[in-house]
């Protein structure tokens, strides 16, 4: 059997909340619970979100937490994280969607913001703008000249415009979307770096990921990583979708509310083992009457068949109990 790899991969955009750090747990404990490797990936292509100190506070976390990644290239004697941005340097997404070109299965597009407006239409009352793949139909020529006239350009992934494509989530079972539903993605942008997506499909792939775990909020991007793999001919790896989380009034956890990051509860006084054994049970049921886990206990219980995809309550009376039992 293929040995299990996952990875946490954050894009540094703000504190840790409890949401990314049950994500990172559940990836580390499903690996670890088959003898498998963690990986941890800083995705920060995308300059716009990017928060200073937002890493430091990653790396910090998964220090305090336990969360130690297993591989990463050489940094400071040690064995550091994955960065997208390091990796991109290389030319390495740009070559990756160039192959996709190369085969038909991407390409340039260098429609401005005046064209994309004009492409908005309403439907169902909703305002939706769906790349209408204009510039799918330009002729090889024009494409050479336009590039070599240096036009600012970026490069889409040509999605099928018909039928529906499924995959499979082990939490939330199988998903099928309309084809027509799902727009020309792009790959690079105009900058000449990757957007998320794609950096994450193509690391993903690299790094050997066997289970990619997230957040829910990515069930509606992963039909269209999955077409990107087939274009690769890639295999697909085994998606697990964690569960929203809500506050007591069953509302999505909000950044404001106060107590929502790892940092917010440690200066709340809560200790960190209690906080891991807390966000381990928001959405895992063990399949035994207990609530109280260490890490390598949890690592043995964890089984990630039994994540709920119901929407998981963070109840901080609960966290406060656990805190007094440490
Ligand atoms: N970089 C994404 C985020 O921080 C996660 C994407 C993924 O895990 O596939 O939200």
């Amino acid at each position: 059997m293929t040995k299990l790899r996952t990875r946490f991969a954050p894009s540094p955009t703000g504190r840790m909340h409890v949401g990314n750090l049950r994500t990172a747990l559940y990836a580390y404990l499903i690996t670890k619970h088959e003898g498998g490797d963690f990986i941890l990936r800083i995705e920060d292509t995308d300059q716009e979100r990017y928060m200073e100190g937002a890493v430091d506070i990653i790396y910090r976390t998964m220090e305090k937490t336990g969360l130690l990644h297993d591989e990463g290239p050489d940094k400071d004697g040690g064995v550091g994280p994955y960065v997208q941005s390091e990796r991109q340097a290389s030319g390495l997404y740009l070559e990756y969607a160039r192959k996709l070109v190369d085969q038909g299965d991407a390409y340039y597009c260098f429609c401005g913001q005046e064209e994309l407006e004009s492409m908005k239409r309403m439907v169902a009352g909703k305002e939706i703008s769906i790349y209408d793949k204009r510039c799918l139909k330009l002729p090889k020529e024009e494409v050479e000249r336009r590039l070599a006239a240096g036009e600012p350009h970026v490069i889409r992934f040509n999605m099928p415009t018909e039928g529906t494509t499924t995959f499979h989530d082990v939490i939330y079972g199988d998903i099928t979307v309309n084809n027509e539903e799902m727009e020309d993605l792009i790959l690079i942008k105009s900058d000449g770096y990757p957007t998320y997506n794609f950096a994450n499909v193509v690391d993903d792939h690299l790094m050997g990921i066997t289970h990619v775990v997230r957040g829910n909020e990515y069930l509606s991007s992963a039909p269209k990583y999955n077409r990107i793999y087939e274009a690769f001919g890639w295999e697909i790896p085994v998606y697990v979708h964690c569960p929203l989380i809500t506050n007591e009034e069953h509302q999505k956890l909000s950044k404001r509310s106060g107590h929502s990051s790892y940092e917010d509860l440690v200066d709340q006084g809560f200790l960190t083992e209690a906080i891991v054994n807390f966000v381990a049970l928001l959405g895992w049921s063990p399949q035994e009457n207990r609530e109280i886990y260490s890490l390598p206990e949890l690592v043995e219980a964890f089984d990630y068949h039994h994540i709920s995809k119901s929407p998981a309550v963070f109840d901080i009376q609960k966290l406060r109990w656990m805190n007094g039992e440490y």
